[in-house]
């Protein structure tokens, strides 16, 4: 048994408990002594009590749980804050991806809370920070900070993320802003959980699916049995050949006796009730819920539904806050997505393996110990350094150069009708730039080169992906 001694007045952290059903959770701690207890929020609110250093939900009906967890998420002083909740939830619940787990011990509360703040201390973050950084900041204050989507068939989009919504207020539309948040190099994917499609009109992925009428589109249609005279060709409802109260051919009279030898089932079995059309296969009819819009399957517009975390430049946005993005400044020269890079390089590598006479060449560019240097001359001074080196990259790369950036520090640069004697020049241009960036105090940015010519290598890679690979692990 270990005993713990505690001596002195031990003030821990300031942990707050908001509502009244503590699911078993011991209200002590061997840790603090500064636990607050409100109904709930609005009385905290009113309490005038500075924030806390976390906060614990103690409150068995969900649907308030939900309510309090979003007003603390949207508040001005408290949406970065560790939440909890001592009452189980469900991880389909819209209040998970509001807090930061569910715990058992006050002391669980504690440590977790400690460890997420101590995160929180090294992002920049100020009172005006835009719903952009408030996402990133939040995702990265969180050892497995994760934008999760929640099924929610009430919804037109059929998920939420509520988080998003918290923190960008209930307008806003949350999957426009997470493609843009994504399309920036923000956010990456963690898993993808499913893939609706929505109506090309309202979005909406509500729809109705109906089958109807290849020649007139109405939705009436049967089911019914038809018959094939092998005699006169004639294909028609059975109903057609009973007419005589034996089987007989409505239009060439003839008597059908043996299926096989005078008549078969055709691959038709379905009637338009309208139109009386014959057919095998009714065309299915996508037909929107929400605005009435009817469309083939086809057109509806596929939708991946992802859990979302924030990727290594998305990290250095919320550590430097968007004005010190640092490395964003090489986006800015003819910056493609790395999807397009990939797109071109492989392109160009199906050309040259059928035209060996289209040379090009490309350079990866890993800028090194980024950290090391801010610590050394802080964030300022490394971000004009960076503008400088951008802009002398700019003046160097020809317009139809495309460049892309496949990590927090590394650029990849695809250079068309360039073989390896102009690309060695420009090498030595990179190394001049590089050293020109050197501080009074010895300090310069660090580069590691990694160069590629079509002319120099004997059988490359068909792939850019394997090209990619094979030179990011020459730079190891
Ligand atoms: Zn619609
Ligand atoms: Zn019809
Ligand atoms: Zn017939």
């Amino acid at each position: 048994m270990i005993e713990v001694i505690i001596i002195g007045d031990v003030t821990g952290p300031s942990i707050l408990f908001i509502g009244n059903d503590t699911g078993g959770l011991a209200l002590t701690s061997a840790l603090t002594n500064s636990v607050h207890r409100y109904p709930s929020f609005s009385a905290f609110k009113n309490s005038g009590l500075a924030s806390p250093d976390g906060i614990v939900l103690a409150l068995a009906d969900e649907t308030e749980a939900v309510d309090i967890a979003m007003a603390i998420r949207q508040d001005e002083a408290l949406w970065l804050l560790p939440v909890y909740s001592c009452v189980s939830v469900d991880t389909q619940s819209l209040l998970y991806p509001l807090i930061d787990g569910v715990v058992s011990t006050l002391d669980a509360a504690i440590q977790s809370a400690a460890a997420i703040n101590e995160r929180t201390g090294q992002l920049s973050i100020d009172p005006t920070l835009d719903i952009d950084n408030r996402v990133l900041a939040f995702l990265a204050s969180r050892p497995e900070g994760v934008l999760r989507p929640i099924p929610f068939w009430q919804s037109p989009r059929l998920y939420r993320y509520p988080l998003l919504e918290a923190l960008g207020g209930r307008d806003i539309d949350c999957w426009a802003w997470l493609g843009r948040l994504q399309n920036r190099g923000w956010l990456t994917r963690v898993k993808l959980i499913d893939r609706v499609r929505d109506c090309k009109q309202c979005g909406a992925a509500h729809q109705v699916f109906v089958d109807t009428c290849p020649n007139c589109h109405d939705l009436d249609i049967q089911q019914v049995p038809f018959i094939h005279c092998f005699t006169c060709g004639n294909v028609a409802p059975q109903r057609d050949f009973m007419a005589t109260g034996r089987l007989t051919c409505a239009r060439c009279q003839t008597k059908l006796r043996h299926i096989g030898s005078d008549y078969d089932r055709p691959l038709e079995d379905h009637e338009c009730q309208v139109c009386h059309f014959a057919f095998s296969e009714p065309e299915v009819i996508a037909r929107c819920a929400h605005c009435d819009h009817r469309q083939t399957p086809s057109d509806l517009v596929v939708r991946d539904v992802l859990s979302m975390t924030v990727s290594d430049q998305g990290r250095l946005v919320a550590e430097y806050g968007r004005s010190q993005d640092l490395l964003d400044v090489f986006d800015q020269v003819n910056f493609a997505r790395p999807s397009v890079f990939r797109f071109s390089l492989d392109w160009m590598l199906a050309l040259e393996h059928r035209h060996a006479a289209l040379e090009f060449s490309v350079v990866l560019l890993r800028i090194r110990d980024i950290q090391k240097l801010i610590d050394s001359i802080g964030p300022a001074r490394v971000s004009m350094l960076l503008h400088g080196f951008a802009d002398r990259l700019r003046d160097l790369i020809r317009t139809t150069d495309v460049c892309t950036r496949t990590s927090e520090n590394q650029f990849w640069l695809l250079l068309p009708f360039t073989d390896g004697k102009a690309g060695s020049g420009l090498l030595e241009r990179l190394k001049t730039f590089q050293q020109q960036t050197q501080q009074s105090s010895g300090v310069s940015l660090e580069l590691d080169i990694e160069f590629f010519a079509s002319d120099l290598v004997e059988d490359p890679p068909h792939e850019a992906e394997v090209l990619m690979a094979e030179m990011t692990g020459r730079l190891e």
